[in-house]
Parts: C-alpha cells; structure tokens; sequence
C-alpha cells in the first residue's frame, strides 16, 4: 500500500483564484454584453524585448549544428550569464558576489519552494502577512506549518503590514529561526528602506535567523532609498539568500529563468553544533533534482545585460509604471486611498467606508466591470483591501480609468 504525504493534505484549496474565476465567469453568464476588465493580473502582457527575441533565434540555430549544440547545462549557470549578473546587478551597484555564489534555475516561485529541501522542519518561519502565498503553502508541504486555525497556520509567525506600520513588518518577538521578506511587495506594492532593513539584517545577526529575501520586483524600483537588492546592507551575506527572476524584469514569465544567491558566508546550524554552508547544500540539491535551464533561456537572460537589451527592458517597465501612474491617479481623484504602484507593478487599495475585500470586489466587478483581487485572499491583514495590478495594456487600462472617474464609491 503506498500512502500520500499527510502534509499535502492540509492544504486548503486554491480558493482565491478559483473563486474569482467563478465570480467572473457568473457576472459575465449573466451580462454577455459587457467587456469586463482585469485588473488582477499577476502576469505580464508586453512582448518580450527585440534584443532578447535575437538572442534565443541565434542560440536556437546553434542548437541545429553539431559544433555548436550544448547538452547539460553547467551546475549553477553558464559562465557568460553568471558574469552578466555579477557584473549588472551586483557589481554595478558595488556588491561583491562572486559567480559560485549564484545558482541559475528555472524560476523564483521554484527556488523560493524548494529553498525548504535544505532546512530542518524544525525551523519556526515567520511570514510578512499579507503574503505571497507560495512561502506559506510550501512550508506547509515541509511540514513546518502545524494546523490550520482560522486561517492561520499554528506553526507559522506572521508579521502584519498594515497602513500603520508602513507595510514594513515589525521585528519578531519570539523566536523566528527563518523569515521570508519580499521586497518591492507582491501583493502590497511597498517597499522597505535602507534603515528598515538594515534592522531586520542586524535581527538576524543577533538571533541567528535565516532570511528569505524575494527581490523579483527589483527591476520596478524608481526611488533611492530604496535597496535593489539585500546585500546593499552590511552582514547581510552571513544572513541572507536573495531571490532574483527575469519574469518580471524582463517579461520571461513564460520563458522561465530567474536565480538565487547563496553567499559562502552564509551558515546555518547542524544538530552536533557544526556550522553548514548552504550554497554547498543548494548546489547538492540542485545538482540532484535539477539539471539546468535551457542554454537559449540562459542566452535570452544574458540580452537583458547587453545596452540595447537594458533600454528595451527599461522601456517596457516604464510602461507599467504609467500603467500604475494612471490608474493611481484616478483613484485618487475619486478619494481613495492607495498605496504601492510607484516601486512595483502592484496598488494596495484600501476599500471605502470599510468595506470588506470580496463586497468592494463584487461592487467594482458589477458596477464597473473591473477585476480586482481581494486583498483578504493574501492574509488576515489584507482584509480592507484590494490588489490591483499595472501590467494590463495601456487601451485596458485607459478604459477601466475612465470607469473609475466619477464613480460613487
Ligand atoms: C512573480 C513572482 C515571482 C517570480 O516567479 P517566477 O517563478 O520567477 O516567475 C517571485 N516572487 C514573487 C513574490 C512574485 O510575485
């Protein structure tokens, strides 16, 4: 008899996103005549860039020539994109990280969940709440989490970002052995400052906790006290693995190619009181249950590097960011509160007159026929809010404003 991981079964259904669906698809059997508008998406829909198209037509054709076909990719990357990353996102802001330091893999959401293969379930893990939904189930599949209790997880610490706090969670209590931080923020479109951070790093210093820092929104950053990346903070090398993904940055949502940073400095306990490094335990991991991303996705990856490639690549983010500008604007001007949008692809907005996530959901999807997500789908503490996202296009977005203007909320 072969028996299921119990853990699996703990987890709640894919509520938030099935739900929505199944509202939308109500409103739309009921009113086929409306357009309705989705302001909830999480993905891109802007072409990827000329230079990064050039580049995988000319790494495919190598791929069609005895001399110049490649197999397996090497372990953590190839060189020529382990260079571009040092040289472009590191060095280039004056961090020193070297290329054995960074793993190359197929994706953040990947790296982020199985980042867990290589800790003990008997870390205690601290989430920022609202959350990106994949730390929470992911350490529920490790067995970390305890039981569901209105829906809070009973092993897991969650630290709220609210309004009051900036969106920038407190520092823990008790004890927290690992903390997952995700700045610009999905689903809050926050940031933290250099101060704050620098607080959390020196946190983990002292209490010798792990941070899990998701940085796949760097690229949207337009102010300057806002750190691009967590190793800008002094020790944060002893203390931090750093998530970084061209999906975002760059489009490559459907390409897949993102990386993660382990420093060598970075150490965690063994039972017998050993020091372990987790870049050699990652590299293991990965060299066991991963074998590299294609050679014309690492290719693709490398373009974005090239002056040409950067610019294309600028050139689409600033097109978001209008999107976010836009859409800002107009709520603001009909009274609502609104944060994010100005660091990230993401508005937190705070529902009028208090209304709940979903009841402010159903008035803008039946009112204006826009979709939302509701803020309470992220955590407790999203309740009150709703996300809306900048990546639609520019015609969708200057529709779905012109709803917006003047509307009763
Ligand atoms: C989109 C996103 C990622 C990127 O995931 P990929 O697997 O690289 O596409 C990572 N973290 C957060 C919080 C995200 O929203």
């Amino acid at each position: 008899m072969a028996y299921v991981n119990e853990n699996f079964l703990k987890l709640p259904g894919n509520y938030l996103f099935a739900e929505i669906a199944n509202r939308v698809k109500a409103y739309k059997a009921a009113h086929a005549e409306q357009k309705v508008i989705s302001l909830g998406i999480g993905d891109v829909t802007q072409p990827l860039a000329p230079a990064v198209i050039e580049a995988l037509q000319k790494a495919t054709l190598e791929m069609g020539a005895e001399t110049t076909l490649r197999g397996y990719a090497p372990d953590r990357g190839y060189p020529f994109l382990l260079d571009a990353i040092v040289a472009g996102d590191f060095a280039a802001r004056g961090m020193d990280i070297a290329q054995d330091e960074i793993f190359v893999s197929d994706g953040a959401k990947s790296d982020t969940g199985n980042i867990g293969d290589i800790l003990s379930a008997q870390n205690l893990v601290a989430v920022t709440d609202p959350v990106y939904p994949v730390y929470v189930d992911t350490n529920v599949m490790g067995g970390r989490a305890g039981d569901l209790q209105n829906g809070r997880w009973s092993q897991i610490q969650y630290l709220p970002c609210t309004a009051d706090n900036g969106f920038i969670p407190e520092l823990p209590t008790s004890r927290v052995d690992v903390v997952y931080l995700c700045f610009p923020n999905n689903p809050t479109g926050t940031t933290i400052n250099r101060a704050a951070l620098k607080g959390w790093v020196d946190y983990a210093l002292q209490n010798d906790a792990l941070i899990l820092y998701d940085a796949a929104y760097e690229a949207f950053i337009t102010e300057d006290d806002v750190p691009h990346s967590i190793y800008e903070i002094e020790g944060a090398k002893e203390v931090a693995i750093e998530f970084r993904s061209f999906s975002k940055t760059a489009g490559f949502t459907g390409l897949r190619c993102a990386y993660t940073v382990i420093p060598k400095a970075l150490k965690v306990k063994s039972l017998d009181g050993k020091r372990v490094s987790l870049n050699d335990q990652w590299r293991r991991r990965q060299a066991t249950k991963f074998n590299g991303t294609a050679y014309i996705v690492q290719r693709a990856a490398e373009a974005v590097y090239l002056p040409e490639g950067k610019r294309q690549v600028q050139a689409t983010i600033g097109y978001y960011h209008e999107n976010a500008r836009i859409i800002k604007t107009a709520l603001e001007a009909i009274g609502m509160r609104v944060y994010g949008g100005v660091n990230a692809p993401y508005l937190w907005v705070q529902t009028p007159h208090k209304q709940s996530s979903w009841g402010f959901f159903d008035r803008l999807l039946n009112e204006l026929q826009i979709v939302s997500t509701p803020g309470a789908g992220f955590g407790t503490s999203g309740e009150g809010y709703i996300r809306l996202t900048a990546f639609g296009k520019r015609a969708d977005t200057l529709e779905a404003v012109d709803r917006i203007k003047g509307w009763a909320m």
